[in-house]
């Protein structure tokens, strides 16, 4: 073959391309090459290897730094090359070095507290509201963290010497209030900043590239996209990224390759699906903020596919009386979800920790998926029920409250 013509098919990282680029072809630089186009799902649990001198070196090497095994891995839990595909696409979409991937979101934050306070550094400092289930791992200290909860503006002052995280979510889990990603990582100093960015996803905010050293997902939302996969994973440096591989390793929580490769796959689309629901979340939530029953409706600046609106009537009715719209909690789903953070996802917050963070008992969040905008406003309108009278006397202008703070 004319070597001067060969696409350099095993230049690791070549010039950076357009997101929407990437999400199709990151991780699958090597099909073309191989013969494939769909990735191989490579479902080993062991592999073999004549040459156990050459395997003692590599765990060894893994020992050291957790670098990610040249060659196929020796354990499942050592790695997998179908997941490795799903991470390799992942970090690139972020723009980090690196990406890990667990089982679940809460098994990568689980192993993301375990390397800080394996180093001795148990204090996390954390912004409210956080998804409930972090909320909980926080405050409940399960795994032996020291939780203060301060606001962005209280982040440097609640610094300790032993504190080895500062977790936000922007925009957050359910009020999809923002915080100013740059602003908190420069109030962080050296203690690494972890965002999750479940929400947003890297097509609407990258946060590596805005201080963040850690970046979050739950991929059982956007990354996977169609509500039948659970996986999280954190993307970083190298250096963090050899730590995670080292706990994920010694505690467990690997992701299946088959999910591994339903989120290679939910990621050639993620920027489409994002954009589309995207726009119809904008469209409905104006919608709302123009609506009588409605008492408050928040909606991020930077968008996004998820809307959360305050009812002044019993949001448990709205909940019981979509047809369209699926009742469920979870998020980033090609169908639309609707749910009550008081009774489901943060139902586990203590109550006046809830109420303190801006989640009102008559909140709703909902997860705009592919639908028609036009068949999702009627069943929402249904939903909500009748505009009592003195409602409409009102005038309209409630606005739509940027969600900050
Ligand atoms: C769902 C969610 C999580 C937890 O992820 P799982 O995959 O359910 O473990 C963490 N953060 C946010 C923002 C979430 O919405």
């Amino acid at each position: 073959m004319d070597s001067a013509r060969t696409p350099a098919y095993d230049d690791p990282r070549p010039a950076p391309r357009a997101l929407a680029t990437e999400a199709v072809h990151a991780g699958r630089e090597d099909l073309a090459r191989q013969g494939l186009h769909a990735p191989p799902i490579d479902l080993s649990t062991t592999y073999p290897s004549y040459d156990s001198r050459a395997e003692a070196a590599r765990i060894d090497a893994f020992a050291a730094d957790g670098a990610e095994f040249e060659g196929p891995p020796v354990y499942g839990r050592l790695g997998n090359p179908t997941v490795s595909r799903f991470e390799t696409a992942l970090a690139r979409l972020e723009g980090t070095e690196a990406a890990v991937a667990f089982a679940s979101g809460m098994a990568a934050l689980s192993a993301v507290l375990l390397t800080r306070s394996a180093l001795g550094l148990r204090h996390v400092v954390a912004v409210r509201p956080l998804y409930g289930c972090s909320d909980h791992l926080l405050t409940a200290g399960l795994l032996g963290s020291e939780v203060t909860w301060t606001d962005p503006a209280g982040i440097a002052d609640a610094l300790r010497p032993d504190t080895g995280l500062v977790m936000v979510e922007s925009p957050a889990n359910p009020t999809l209030a923002e915080v100013d990603l740059r602003a908190v990582a420069h109030a962080c100093g050296s203690v690494p900043l972890l965002a999750d960015n479940t929400f947003a996803t890297p097509v609407l905010q990258r946060p590596a590239g805005q201080g963040a050293r850690l970046v979050l997902h739950s991929a059982t939302k956007y990354l996977g996209g169609h509500g039948d996969v659970m996986a999280g994973v954190v993307a970083c440096d190298e250096e963090l990224a050899g730590r995670l591989r080292q706990v994920r390793f010694a505690t467990g929580g690997v992701l299946h390759p088959l999910a591994g490769y339903l989120l290679l796959r939910g990621l050639s689309t993620l920027p489409v699906r994002v954009r589309a629901a995207s726009a119809t979340a904008a469209e409905l939530a104006a919608r709302l903020a123009a609506d009588p029953r409605i008492a408050r409706v928040h909606y991020p600046r930077i968008g996004g596919a998820m809307v959360a609106f305050e009812v002044h009537g019993d949001p448990h009715e709205v909940i019981g009386r979509v047809r369209l719209i699926t009742p469920a909690v979870s998020l980033g789903s090609v169908d639309t979800l609707i749910q009550h953070p008081a009774s489901i996802s943060h139902r586990i917050v203590d109550a006046e920790d809830r109420r303190g963070a801006g989640v009102s008992d008559r909140l709703l969040r909902m997860s705009v998926g592919l639908e028609d905008v036009d068949d999702l406003w009627a069943d929402l309108d249904a939903a909500l029920g009748d505009r009592q009278p003195q409602d409409r006397e009102r005038p309209g202008a409630r606005g739509l409250h940027p969600a900050v703070g």
